[in-house]
């Protein structure tokens, strides 16, 4: 069956009296070059296992099942499953799970479905929780290899920013701490059903294999970025003191040992700089006088 095919897809659709969530961002990829280029772009490959979110009827699903040893497709609506077991008939490696992505243990799918196999995530995110979901991932460490995901066009350009530069922001500067993030390619609007407002980029994560920071410096660079972040108009010295408590003096001695003027803002940093100011500042700020 072919899932591009708007006939088919309209046809199917119709016999299962199906509407589309907006609330669920469900937009249908119908354009047939875009699912192939996820699956080769996102390590779907013999020896893989690939964890996919938001199945629609299966377009990519199926991409990713004809390349890979095993997809685990984690889908909220369950008007969808009796369309899905009728596209998606032919692979007997694919398991889909009826799920909140939210609230389903990845870890432990992984774990029971993935033995002896690597894994990734290939995606085309509901945009509606975009950053929770990625957040989700990399908070928790999944086990993946890579996270190759079609995200809306503004939000690609916000996590595929140069920390530092004006367009990164405290997601940016979050992803890049978990792993190197880069876009893959661009898609049009005119590529879904029904098609969006707003373009869309395909981007691909690859998580860093080790931290870059041992537990407690983490929480407090993740402390450190989120208060910067909340208010980054404001001095990194004038943020972090009135939205974390840490006493100015202790911020002006980090900036200059740091060679860095006391007026600085948190999102001129990049990412090095980011990390040894919060290392540096949390080392003065456990300091007893
Ligand atoms: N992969 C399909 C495609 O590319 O045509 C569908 C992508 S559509 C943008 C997003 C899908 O995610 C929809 O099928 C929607 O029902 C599902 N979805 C939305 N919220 C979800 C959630 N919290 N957990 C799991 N799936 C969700």
């Amino acid at each position: 069956m072919i899932l591009t095919n708007i006939g088919t897809v309209k046809e199917i659709l119709s016999k299962h009296g199906f509407s589309f969530s907006k609330g669920l961002g469900q937009n249908f990829i119908i354009n047939p070059d875009i699912c192939p280029k996820i699956a080769e772009n996102g390590n779907a490959q013999p020896g893989y296992g690939i964890i996919e979110i938001g199945t629609g009827i299966g377009v990519l699903t199926a991409e990713l099942a004809k390349r890979a040893d095993k997809v685990c497709a984690v889908e909220i609506d369950s008007r969808l499953l009796p369309i899905l077991d009728e596209t998606l008939a032919e692979y007997d490696n694919i398991k889909i799970f009826n799920e909140d992505v939210m609230k389903c243990d990845l870890h432990k799918i992984i774990r029971e479905e993935f033995a002896g196999l690597k894994a990734a995530v290939c995606a085309n995110l509901p945009y509606y929780i975009t950053s929770p979901v990625l957040m989700l991932l990399l908070e928790s460490r999944l086990p993946v290899d890579s996270i190759t995901v079609m995200v809306q066009k503004e939000a690609a350009q916000r996590l595929c920013a140069k920390v530092g530069s004006r367009e990164s922001g405290a997601i940016t500067v979050a992803v890049n701490y978990y792993g190197t993030v880069r876009t893959v390619f661009n898609v049009s609007r005119g590529s879904f059903m029904p098609a969006p407002n707003v373009d869309s980029a395909v981007i691909r994560i690859d998580p860093h294999p080790e931290p870059k920071l041992d537990e407690e410096n983490e929480k407090f660079f993740f402390r450190i970025v989120r208060s910067g972040f909340s208010q980054r108009r404001k001095t990194a010295a004038n943020a972090l003191s009135s939205m974390a408590g840490i006493p100015k003096d202790k911020i002006y001695a980090t900036l200059e040992e740091m060679g860095l003027s006391r007026s600085a803002r948190l999102e001129e940093l990049d990412m090095d700089e980011l990390i040894r100011f919060a290392v540096e500042l949390k080392k003065k700020n456990d300091a007893v006088e």
